[in-house]
């Protein structure tokens, strides 16, 4: 099987450099196996969205030399690349984990969620509270068609009771957990839009991705993932994981921030980046005269 990796960053801002680092990892794998180097652009959090962010990432890894095969800015055979003009192809998918019964709707109100919350502390919508809430488990079959009427929705993961999921990682060997400290993630939001597990999942399978070289941080969601592959009936083709361990602070705790590198004197960004709503500028690694 040929290699395929890809690098899938959110255009909420400017590229921090450990996603740069993380590009370098997909990109090295990629020339080194004759594979294919892939860019998606996940965007389906519009909230988050930052006007020049997708621009300011393209220009950031042609500056470091990181070449793109295939996708956002190369084309290819799988597009489109960016996320938000994939929702029909989400949806299609989504309605399918639902016809199956591995997925439902819910139609809670942000107040039904936050009273559920305080009547159980630390409640998590998930297995012992999911016969609780207003969802197309606990509704008459009358009332959710009117209710999936309306579009008033999202549409969540019935993550199943008492299993242990087992994955693989190539980085850190065996990770186990169980199927209690998982919650009935959304995988579909009420603006139609696909949550990250939703679309990350379907388009990793879809783009025929071998390996999946992300940040540690997203290890925790990686349980979700198993059980979606396992769902859709891809777990045949599920890519392999590795996930990096994160540019940390110097002290070791936490995440390596802006801030950080402000008062330490070294950029964060590879270009440098006014933010568009702050205004604040933060000069780059290029511009510092790194090569
Ligand atoms: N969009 C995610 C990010 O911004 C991608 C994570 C992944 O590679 O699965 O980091």
């Amino acid at each position: 099987m040929s290699v395929r990796v890809r690098f899938a960053p959110s255009p909420t801002g400017a590229l921090h450099i450990g996603g740069v680092r993380t590009a370098l990892y997909n990109y090295l794998l990629a020339r080194q196996t004759g594979g294919t180097m892939i860019l998606r652009i996940e965007d389906t959090d519009q909230n988050r969205f930052v006007p020049g962010a997708e621009e300011y990432i393209l220009e950031s890894l042609a500056w470091a030399g990181i070449k793109i095969d295939e996708g956002v800015g190369a084309g290819g055979p799988h597009a489109p690349y960016r996320q938000s003009e994939r929702k029909a192809i989400y949806m299609h998918h989504a309605q399918q984990l639902v016809d199956k019964g591995h997925a439902y709707y819910a139609f809670d109100t942000a107040a039904e969620l936050e009273a559920m919350r305080e009547r159980t502390p630390n409640a998590q919508y998930d297995s012992t509270t999911r016969l609780q809430m207003k969802n197309s488990l606990t509704l008459p079959a009358e009332d959710v068609k009117k209710a999936v009427d309306t579009g008033e929705y999202v549409i969540r993961l019935k993550v199943p009771v008492g299993e242990e999921v087992v994955l693989h990682d190539l980085i850190r060997g065996e990770v186990r957990v169980m199927t209690s400290q998982l919650d009935d993630k959304v995988l579909m939001k009420s603006d139609g839009m696909p949550t990250y597990h939703l679309a990350n999942v379907v388009d990793d399978y879809l783009m025929q991705i071998s390996h999946v070289i992300r940040g540690e941080e997203w290890l925790p969601s990686a349980a979700h993932h198993v059980l979606l592959y396992r769902f859709f009936g891809w777990e045949q083709q599920m890519p392999r994981f590795a996930h990096l361990p994160l540019l940390l602070k110097p002290d070791g705790n936490g995440k390596l921030s802006k801030r950080d590198a402000d008062r330490m004197g070294f950029p964060i960004f590879p270009l440098t980046w006014t933010d568009p709503r702050t205004k604040e500028t933060s000069v780059g690694f290029r511009e510092n005269g790194y090569l």
